[in-house]
């Protein structure tokens, strides 16, 4: 069987909250098991610039609360060419590097499974960390449960001055091609109406079931919109609603990088500790090209291959249904 020697960890893409209980675990299972562990800054960029450390137990001390990354993330154009791939290849030889830990979205895992295929000596595990929710091989991803947490505290703020004065609130949460956060955010805050880039909304329909809140003598009203919605966007669509709904005093909302930020959840510790824990044990067993993730609460491996190509993640359809019921 393959024996790995020394280890490399980066994070890569978005950053999301967890990535450091996550890196913690990395390193701590690496040098447990005998491994030298190695710390490469800003994702692929790190492998071609070669900018990489030497990490031991203490270098991972007190960061389970940090936000954010300490490898630092980035999105590298220059890891997309072979000429690219080829300097990161070189630089990891050179350094003595036979594994990696990536942590990072769809693109990282796209990346992971070219290079892996490429240069099969250098062995890939990928740890599903984005606050989107959107990769399939694990229920939960890195950030995803802080990020909603964060949205769910704004939105909550927000409903109170909504009612107060009677508003009618459009809020932007984060989610290009993944209304997950808007989803769950929307259950939890009860919003009126959610708009996710995965399901259709007519404006026509949005505007019938504002009104009939209105009639049902509801003081303010809440709709969440993904960033992906294909409506054109949380203004245009605000601006259309408010020629037809008049009582309500509209206001917008875009909450942006605040989503990002902050301490990760406990959920986000443990889930960002077992998938780190398990990547490296995966990596000592002889696996690669493959991911860990979260299924059913127990750690499942599925290969990069089927996590990108044989099935899309598909958004809860209870939750939508139950959602647009709770909130008549
Ligand atoms: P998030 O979901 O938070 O956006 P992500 O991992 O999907 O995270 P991307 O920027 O799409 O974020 O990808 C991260 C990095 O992966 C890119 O900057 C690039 O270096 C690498 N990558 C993406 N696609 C490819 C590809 N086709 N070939 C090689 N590398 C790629």
């Amino acid at each position: 069987m393959y024996k790995i020697t020394k280890l490399g960890v980066l994070t890569s893409g978005g950053d999301a909250p967890g990535m450091n209980p996550c890196i913690r675990a990395v390193v701590r299972t690496g040098i447990y098991n005998g491994l030298q562990v190695v710390g490469i800054r800003k994702g692929y960029q790190g492998l071609i610039e070669n900018d990489m450390y030497d990490m031991g137990p203490r270098s991972v001390s007190n960061i389970l609360n940090l936000g954010g990354t300490i490898l630092k993330t980035a999105r590298c154009l220059e890891f997309r060419t072979d000429e690219g791939m080829e300097i990161a290849y070189q630089n990891l030889k050179a350094q003595g590097i036979d594994a990696l830990v990536v942590i990072g979205g769809d693109g990282t895992f796209t990346g992971a499974l070219r290079f892996s295929k490429k240069y099969p000596d250098i062995h890939v595990m990928g740890v599903p960390g984005t606050i989107d929710n959107d990769l399939y091989g694990s229920t939960y991803t890195l950030g995803f449960d802080t990020a909603t947490n964060t949205v769910v505290e704004a939105i909550d703020k927000i409903r109170d001055t909504a009612d107060a004065h009677d508003r009618l609130f459009f809020i932007e949460v984060m989610g290009r091609d993944s209304g997950a956060i808007a989803l769950r955010a929307g259950v939890c805050c009860g919003a009126e109406a959610i708009l996710l880039p995965e399901k259709a909304t007519a404006i026509d329909e949005l505007i019938e079931n504002l009104k009939a809140g209105q009639h049902n003598k509801k003081s303010s009203s809440i709709v969440i919109v993904a960033e992906g919605d294909k409506n054109g966007g949380v203004y245009d669509i605000a601006r259309r609603v408010q020629k037809e709904v008049k009582v309500y005093d509209i206001k917008v909302t875009i909450l942006g990088h605040l989503q990002r930020g902050g301490s990760p959840s406990a959920f986000d510790r443990v889930l960002g500790s077992r998938l780190g824990y398990a990547a490296v044990k995966a990596l000592i067993k002889g696996h690669t090209r493959e991911m860990v993730g979260l299924q059913a609460n127990y750690i499942k491996i599925t290969s990069l291959e089927e996590a990108l190509t044989e099935h899309e993640f598909k958004l809860e359809e209870d939750l939508m249904e139950m959602a647009d019921i709770l909130s008549i």
